[in-house]
């Protein structure tokens, strides 16, 4: 199975991801997860990406298709894919089908999340990152069992740098910018199904799987 996932910081790409990466098999591609650890690391990658995403603006295009192109080789052996993070703009997803064309694949289905603004500001603002494993928690949602540490791995947790207030503005107002065209793309080519996503993870994941089960 090959997916997409579209939506707003916020909407729980990273969480629904992972949850359909467990339940079906599938690995999870996150270019965002991909530039933070090469940020972490001090990668030449971390080092060029850094700065926008601090800004909370787009890493260039022509990065991230190439990052994007290196990670579905890696994947061909794989049962497919649960993109999350890319294509972020109409630019990314005419290069997407590129790619998808070299590799003789085609997507499954792009899975848009919508979700409310106010839901989504409360979601990132008590965000916490395992820095170890990635897992995702949130400090009322979602709240490790001891503060400030994973549940799965001990890691310490941390607050992402582009979730501090002044830097989602900024994000919602890129997101907004771009995420039309990207939408309209797939919507036309018959690949968009959109979901409510301001519900809780458990209650937005049900009714994704149920779609899921209906396209095997
Ligand atoms: P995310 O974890 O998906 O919220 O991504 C975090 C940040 O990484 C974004 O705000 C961008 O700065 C950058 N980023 C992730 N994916 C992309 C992409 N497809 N195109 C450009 N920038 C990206």
């Amino acid at each position: 199975m090959r997916l997409v996932l579209v939506g707003a910081p916020g909407a729980g790409k990273g969480t629904m991801a992972n949850l359909i990466s467990k339940k079906f098999g599938i690995p999870h591609l996150s270019t965002g997860d991909i530039l933070r650890n090469a940020v972490s690391k001090g990668a030449p990658l971390g080092k060029e990406a850094k700065g926008y995403m601090n800004r909370g603006e787009l890493v260039p295009d022509p990065l991230m298709v190439e990052i994007v192109r290196g990670e579905i080789t890696d994947s061909r052996g794989a049962s497919g894919f649960v993109l999350d993070g890319f294509p972020r703009n109409l630019r990314q997803a005419e290069a997407f089908e590129k790619i998808l064309i070299d590799e003789g694949i085609s997507l499954d289905a792009v899975i848009h999340l919508r979700v409310s603004r106010e839901v989504a500001v409360k979601r990132l603002a008590g965000r916490r990152i395992c820095s170890d494993c990635g897992a995702i928690y949130h400090l009322t949602n979602n709240p490790p069992r001891k503060l400030g540490v994973c549940d799965k791995c001990g890691g310490r947790l941390y607050q992402r740098e582009d979730d501090q207030e002044a830097t989602v503005k900024n994000r919602f107002k890129v997101y907004e910018r771009e995420a039309r065209g990207l939408i309209d793309f797939y919507r036309q080519k018959g690949v968009l199904k959109s979901f409510r996503a301001d519900e809780e993870a458990k209650v937005v994941f049900q009714e994704i799987e149920r779609f899921l089960k209906s396209l095997s």
